[in-house]
């Protein structure tokens, strides 16, 4: 995936490529008639890069169909590839029908992860009380947010004044998925050649820091550091 991914936005000049997905140089034509006054200002918009077009019409992407929304990671659970992919087909057409159904992927995912019977907001807060980082859970949070808004008939974050938001969502649930799937299963496969045996000395050795620590806010004396006899450091 295109690590710096910048979603399309209307009559701006470089953003992440619709087609072949590469952060570029855009080049921008209002389309005209000579005989039709022509409503939404459409507009085509082409690639440096790849030399394809897409079309605007509303200050919208119509033309690809996914409003310009990165592919879903492969790591995600087959029934979160299908939120995301129903949320994809509709982001040209629909900004908040995209942004519920990212909703409902990443609610998907918590349920994948947790199990059922809690709202997203719970889910979420489990996650973190199991040790998912607070940065990852405000991605989880914004895209909770922004589903949450489209789903109400009041725009209290100004998903009209920034589209580019909901783009920035598909971002986000493949940024999640990077973080809760894809690295927790490179990091797995990379040290899973650590022998039982060291696992256990290891388990024991966070047990007992973790303790000192401990310990040592209650009295409110330092935790000295003495390494264990008889072991590399
Ligand atoms: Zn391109």
């Amino acid at each position: 995936m295109e690590e710096d991914y910048s979603p399309p936005r209307e009559d701006e000049e470089y953003f992440t490529c619709p087609h072949c997905g590469i952060f570029g140089e855009q080049q921008w034509e209002e389309l005209t008639s000579g005989e039709f006054p022509l409503e939404n200002h459409p507009k085509l918009c082409r690639c440096w890069r790849c030399k394809r077009i897409s079309l605007w019409f509303g200050g919208m992407m119509i033309i690809p169909a996914t409003g310009g929304a990165p592919p879903p990671s492969p790591d995600l659970p087959e029934s979160v590839r299908a939120d995301y992919d129903e949320a994809r087909a509709v982001a040209g057409r629909s900004r908040r029908a995209a942004a519920a159904l990212l909703r409902v992927a990443v609610e998907n995912l918590c349920i994948h992860l947790n199990g059922p019977q809690r709202n997203l907001d719970e889910h979420i807060g489990l996650l973190v009380a199991k040790g998912l980082a607070e940065e990852t859970a405000e991605m989880f949070d914004a895209v909770r947010l922004v589903g949450n808004n489209a789903a109400h008939p009041i725009d209290r974050i100004g998903l009209d004044e920034r589209p580019e938001i909901v783009q920035t969502l598909f971002w986000l649930v493949n940024e999640i998925a990077r973080d809760v799937i894809t690295r927790p299963k490179q990091r797995a496969a990379a040290t899973a050649w650590i022998p039982p045996e060291e696992r256990a000395r290891i388990a024991a050795r966070n047990r007992k820091a973790i303790e000192k620590l401990e310990r040592s806010r209650d009295t409110g004396v330092e935790p000295t550091d003495v390494p264990d006899q008889g072991k590399d450091a």
